[in-house]
């Protein structure tokens, strides 16, 4: 029988919430074995692959280029994952949208550098007027709350998830958050 595919995804977040994935130190491996990797920015494929089975989105939806991956990932994940609280609230990406894109762009391209003081009109993927939590865009499946939330929390939400359970993080006062 072959084994579940798993994602994780890397959207506007500071990579905070996969540090916490990279604690879960030893049972990495233990998932590895129950689980293929087949897309994250721990692994070097390129593109979001056809039915996965579990993704962990880490991050807002705040350019257009997070928004056309999660539309994509989510036509392409049975179990969505928002992972961590830029995911599920917008947390740290969302302090900016009482700014407005321009005022946030001028501020950060123009008054705050010494050096070649232009707005990005290339590369820097353009951004959306409002930094939005995952659920806001796509269908949700199960929220991971905690910034970070802790390895204990996400090795218990993966195991419960390549079992085929719907995780409980009710209890999450178990683990401490
Ligand atoms: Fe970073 Fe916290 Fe956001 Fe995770 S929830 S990406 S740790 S700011």
């Amino acid at each position: 029988m072959s084994k579940p595919k798993l994602a994780t995804v890397w959207l506007d977040g500071c990579s905070g919430c996969h540090m916490s994935f990279l604690d879960l130190d030893e049972r990495l491996i233990e998932i590895g074995e129950r689980a293929d990797l087949v897309y994250s920015p721990l692994v070097d494929t390129k593109d979001y692959p056809d039915g996965v089975d579990v993704c962990l989105v880490e991050g807002a939806v705040a350019s257009e280029e997070d928004l056309a991956k999660i539309r994509l990932i989510r036509q392409r994940t049975r179990v969505l994952v928002s992972f961590g609280d830029c995911a599920v609230t917008a947390n740290v990406p969302g302090m900016r949208n009482p700014i407005g894109v321009r005022p946030l762009l001028e501020r950060a391209y123009l008054e705050n550098a010494t050096l070649n003081q232009q707005l990005p009109s290339e590369v820097v993927p353009r951004l959306l007027e409002k930094a939005m939590p995952v659920h806001m865009v796509v269908d949700v499946d199960v929220f991971l709350p905690g910034c970070p939330p802790s390895a204990d929390l996400i090795y218990a939400a993966v195991d419960d998830l390549l079992a085929g359970r719907r995780p409980d993080v009710s209890h999450r006062a178990r683990f401490g958050l």
